[in-house]
């Protein structure tokens, strides 16, 4: 564990072990298996890349995901750790200087692709070498009920035959308790400990807004994050084409992306918002995977996702460096009427329906709920919280609730009188007294519930209908075009029974909201920040690596805190180890020197 400390504080230049890392890293280069759970950005690589390094023989990490390699790979030479890669991506004489590499002993790791371990020849080639350890990345790849699915970590249990004295480490940011034991399982880890992390992301404000113009509201949410790096998924390509193009002309750096556009313009965009700053990337659910850039600094979801866990899947590539970060969502009506009809007239199997329908309206009851919004994103996950957590909206921003109960009696009433088979504009418009086209087609005028909501606008009885919805009080019929239906539950209610309490709306804002406390680079700074940034950028540009793979923003925020007028002081800053400290020190020094 010396040899491990010294390296994170030399080569990685961290002053300490995060969580579990010093745990973890302890049992593998005592030879155990382990099962790793960690959120998104909580440091899973080092439980991995330290023991790799340490342990005797070449650590071999197995992982899905090929852009991502070729990252880690960069990152660690840039560290002064001789790694490589092995997958489809490389030519032959690449393969074969690789894996000259590896036989003569000049590597510390090799990433593989899955596909490419098992095959007999690189099993054979590798069961002669001295391994340190084998990681196996993204390990809830092994699931077959999980989105991730690769049918190649099916095979992986092998290894426990091939190499039974090889410490295994499998590690991943999503698995329930079912998918931890599947791991386990089909991997044939041999007595592992288990090492779960909580899934709190505390640096991520979660925000969720009710869908009134969404546009306007992205507007306003990113008066906020000016020059930053995010990501706005939609739910179709039409939607993200646009909304790119709309957020260009409004200034912004936006960039789409979707299965539908071919893999180079994908390519493109994906280094582009890699390699620059500032870009934003609007796109479907097909971007993300494999997405390791930690200043990522928002999340928007524009129509809502299919599940808790995809959501959090989602958002949790926001800020992976553990600054502020946000995770904010709108949604609406539209969107619970869609997404129920998309799961009622998918062809899949009733069990599988089954359970979409419970995992949306898991998430639909957490857009609608008044207690902290962390506690209960927590609580899904097995995990508890001690306290509201002060960073979410509901916490910020505590929702105003209030008695619906006879608005829903006078939205159950029109929905039961114009005979159940309209959507919801409609039954808005006979509740206003609208006289609209169906309504002077159906005679609904003539209804005693025609005018009786005129004193609540489109929007609130809107509001209402969702929560309906949501609560189980109104049902909408797939087979007829989203009509409303009353349901069991909806008696009750209309016999006044019970009483009905719901979220009020929080009215769109036409001023700016306060600033959130996030990084603030005060006015008078401003100069040092974008003279080390610039400096950042050139030096990336040089070395032909991303941005964040000289330095973290953090890193450059130390620079600024500390104000360090030597190596020795240079040293001494989170994210500056000896390979760095001699590749740049000198650069930044100078930037520094000029604002001392
Ligand atoms: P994960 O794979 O779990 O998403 P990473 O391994 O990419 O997370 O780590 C997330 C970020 O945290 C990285 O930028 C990494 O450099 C940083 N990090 C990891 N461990 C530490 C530590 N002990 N001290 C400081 N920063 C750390
Ligand atoms: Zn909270």
């Amino acid at each position: 564990m010396n040899r491990a400390q010294e390296l994170l504080t030399h080569t990685w230049g961290y002053q300490a072990f995060r969580g579990p890392q010093a745990e973890i890293i302890e049992h593998t280069l005592a030879g155990g298996d382990s099962l790793v759970l960690m959120p998104t950005g909580g440091g899973k690589s080092l439980c991995y890349q330290i023991p790799a390094i340490v342990g005797e023989g070449m650590g071999v990490i197995v992982s899905p995901l090929i852009a991502l390699m070729q990252d880690q790979v960069e990152a660690l030479e840039l560290l002064g750790v001789s790694a490589a890669y092995l997958n489809s991506s490389l030519s032959s004489s690449q393969q074969s200087a690789v894996m000259n590499a590896a036989s003569t002993g000049k590597l510390q790791m090799l990433y593989i692709a899955p596909e490419r371990l098992i095959q007999n020849s690189t099993l054979n080639w590798l069961s002669q070498l001295k391994l340190s350890l084998i990681a196996i990345d993204e390990a809830h790849c092994v699931s077959q009920w999980g989105h991730d699915f690769r049918s190649d970590y099916l095979s992986l249990h092998v290894l426990a035959d091939i190499f039974p004295s090889v410490p295994r480490i499998a590690l991943t940011a999503t698995a329930d308790d079912r998918t931890r034991d599947e791991i386990i399982d089909r991997l044939q880890l041999s007595k592992p400990r288990r090492f779960v992390s909580s899934f709190d992301r505390p640096n991520i404000r979660y925000t969720v807004q009710a869908k009134i113009d969404a546009k306007r509201q992205l507007l306003q949410f990113l008066q906020d994050h000016r020059e930053e790096a995010g990501i706005i998924y939609c739910m179709s390509r039409k939607k993200v084409e646009s909304t790119a193009e709309w957020l260009c002309g409004r200034g912004f750096t936006a960039i789409p992306y979707h299965a539908g556009l071919n893999a180079e313009t994908r390519s493109h965009n994906q280094q582009r918002f890699l390699r620059e700053e500032h870009v934003i990337v609007v796109a479907t659910i097909a971007f993300g995977m494999g997405i390791d850039k930690p200043d990522v600094r928002f999340v928007a979801h524009m129509d809502l996702p299919k599940s808790i866990e995809a959501y959090y899947q989602e958002t949790g590539r926001a800020g992976r460096d553990g600054e502020h970060a946000d995770a904010w969502m709108v949604y609406g009506l539209q969107d619970v009427v869609r997404l129920r009809q998309m799961t009622e007239e998918s062809s899949a199997a009733e069990e599988h329906k089954r359970s979409e329908r419970h995992k949306l309206d898991g998430l639909l009851g957490w857009c609608e709920i008044t207690n902290c919004r962390r506690g209960a994103l927590l609580e899904y996950f097995g995990d508890q919280q001690e306290q509201a957590c002060g960073n979410c909206d509901t916490c910020l921003n505590p929702p105003e609730t209030w008695d619906a109960t006879q608005a829903a009696q006078k939205l159950l009433s029109c929905v039961y009188r114009t005979g159940q088979r309209f959507g919801a504009g409609h039954v808005i418009d006979v509740l206003r007294g609208k006289q609209s086209n169906k309504v002077t087609q159906f005679n609904h005028a003539e209804l005693s519930t025609f005018g009786i909501g005129e004193d609540l606008d489109d929007q609130q009885w809107r509001s209402i209908i969702r929560q309906l919805l949501v609560q189980g009080y109104l049902h909408n019929q797939v087979d007829r075009y989203g009509a409303l239906v009353l349901t069991e539950q909806s008696r009750a209610l209309l016999r006044g029974e019970i009483q009905l309490s719901l979220r009020r709306e929080l009215k769109l804002k036409p001023e700016r909201k306060t600033k959130p406390a996030k990084r603030a680079v005060a006015e008078h700074r401003q100069e040092l920040w974008d003279a080390l940034r610039e400096c950042r950028k050139r030096l990336s540009e040089e070395h032909g690596v991303p941005p964040y793979v000289i330095f973290h923003d953090a890193t450059l925020m130390e620079m600024m805190e500390y104000m360090p007028n030597g190596p020795v002081q240079l040293l001494a800053l989170n994210g500056v180890g000896d390979a760095k400290l001699e590749r740049y020190g000198d650069e930044f020094l100078a930037v520094i020197r000029q604002f001392a």
